[in-house]
């Protein structure tokens, strides 16, 4: 494959922006390798600028769960930006969806729009120490919610494939307020509450993935949830539900009504906007009360409810309501797991898929994966080998191990064959 056109990008890139690209993880580092420049999308298929043709399981990391270009998203973002693309007032739509969410999720009963994942996390951390009176938070190893100084503590995603230590720049005081327990471990959340109530910082809130996608895919245990829920009840501390990517990936609403364990926050974001920029953060009514003008915690946005991003969402998530949608995406998404599983045996490489519904990963690594701890045995430099050699066969999988792949609705057998196929060949690249 000829990538002459990426490689001469990337080196202009460099020049002006830190790296080359303005989120991290774009860069290649974790897979080795240059990353190629995109020019076009539509269904499953993208486009770099050299013309190669790719089958994309990236899905701009979550968002894409219609495919690229889907024309009813585009009809919806085009028609809202010919009727004004923002305002700084509030619009119809906004209300629209607002109460598509309340209906969708039940725990949400009031929602504020905002235009990140980590300014929706960022939000309801505010709400939540707020509330309590309390300023200490309890996050997971290996879990990611934006890139907010309380929550850049043993995060995963971008953080963890970088190898970074906890982020400089995050004030040492804010780090000190965040503990992290060990993700599937209820004796060491309680150890957090002990230790937080004896320092004399009680837990304010307790965040999560509710399915981790940040450390490639990873499942809560039965009652770990549900564990977590009694131990916020018995501490007085809040429970956040970070939903950023499982919010309408897994079923039509939360991952929380599957688990059928209510958060009292909930944050959104990615599916949400079609693919524009969008946050959300929602729960209960004497919670979301507290959000100024109603109440007095404050927080603003002068894009926040965004007109086309609006659109782009309502669109999105009524192709997400029509009947089908997801058994479609379980049915496809076990084909290509169960695909990737046989090649990788065939070729004799060790490797554990791990999937709920569209989202999975493949781990080089020959145990279940339950936990951070878990997810760093897994061989990156295989991993990065076996990207390689997917990619000069036309499959754009997720630049990291520690990453979740998404298939879309656009997807086909036939698509999914060629990636298996193309898996296939690609994992005696790593030997
Ligand atoms: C992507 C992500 C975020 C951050 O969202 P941005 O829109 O990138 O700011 C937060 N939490 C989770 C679980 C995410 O996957």
């Amino acid at each position: 494959m000829k990538r002459s056109a990426s490689a001469a990008l990337f080196e202009r890139a460099k020049k002006v922006i830190p790296g080359g690209v303005n989120s991290p993880v774009r860069a290649f580092k974790a897979v080795g390798g240059e990353p190629v420049f995109l020019a076009k999308g539509s269904g499953a298929r993208i486009w770099d600028v050299d013309g190669n043709e790719y089958l994309d399981y990236c899905a701009s990391w979550g968002p894409l769960i219609l495919g690229h270009a889907h024309p009813g998203v585009v009809e919806a973002a085009i028609a809202a930006a010919r009727d004004g693309s923002t305002f700084g007032a509030p619009t119809e739509r906004e209300v629209r969806l607002a109460e598509t969410l309340r209906a969708a999720i039940p725990s949400v009963e009031k929602v504020r729009l905002n235009s990140s994942g980590t300014e929706a996390v960022m939000s309801a951390l505010r709400v939540a120490r707020a509330a309590t009176g309390r300023e200490a938070i309890l996050k997971f190893e290996g879990c990611f919610h934006g890139h907010a100084d309380a929550l850049l503590v043993k995060a995963g995603s971008g953080v963890a494939t970088l190898g970074l230590p906890d982020s400089p720049g995050v004030p040492s005081g804010v780090a000190k307020l965040t503990l992290t327990a060990r993700y599937n471990d209820l004796a060491d959340v309680d150890r957090c509450f002990t230790e937080a109530k004896t320092a004399g910082t009680p837990i304010a809130a307790v965040i999560l993935e509710p399915v981790v996608g940040n450390m490639g895919v990873v499942v809560p245990k039965p009652g770990f949830l549900a564990g977590l829920r009694k131990a916020c009840d018995a501490n007085g501390s809040l429970l956040i539900f970070d939903e950023v990517i499982t919010g309408f990936r897994l079923t039509y609403g939360g991952y929380q009504d599957i688990a059928g364990v209510k958060a009292d926050l909930t944050t959104l974001g990615k599916i949400l906007g079609g693919g524009m920029p969008i946050g959300a953060y929602g729960g209960r009514a004497d919670l979301m009360n507290l959000v100024a003008p109603e109440g007095s915690v404050y927080q603003a946005g002068t894009l926040s409810g965004n007109p086309v991003a609006v659109a782009a969402g309502l669109a999105t998530l009524a192709e997400l309501a029509k009947p089908g949608v997801y058994e479609g995406l379980e049915k496809m998404t076990a084909r290509l797991a169960k695909g990737l599983e046989d090649g990788a045996k065939k070729a004799g490489v060790t490797v554990r898929v791990q999937r709920l519904g569209s989202m999975l990963t493949v781990f080089f690594a020959s145990e279940e994966i339950v936990d951070w701890p878990g997810a760093a045995t897994a061989d990156r430099g295989a991993f990065g080998k076996w990207h390689r050699a997917l990619l000069d066969r036309g499959v754009y999988w997720p630049p990291a191990q520690f990453e979740a792949a998404f298939v879309s609705t656009a997807h086909t057998e036939a698509d999914i064959d060629r990636t298996v196929a193309a898996a296939a060949e690609a994992f005696p690249a790593v030997l």
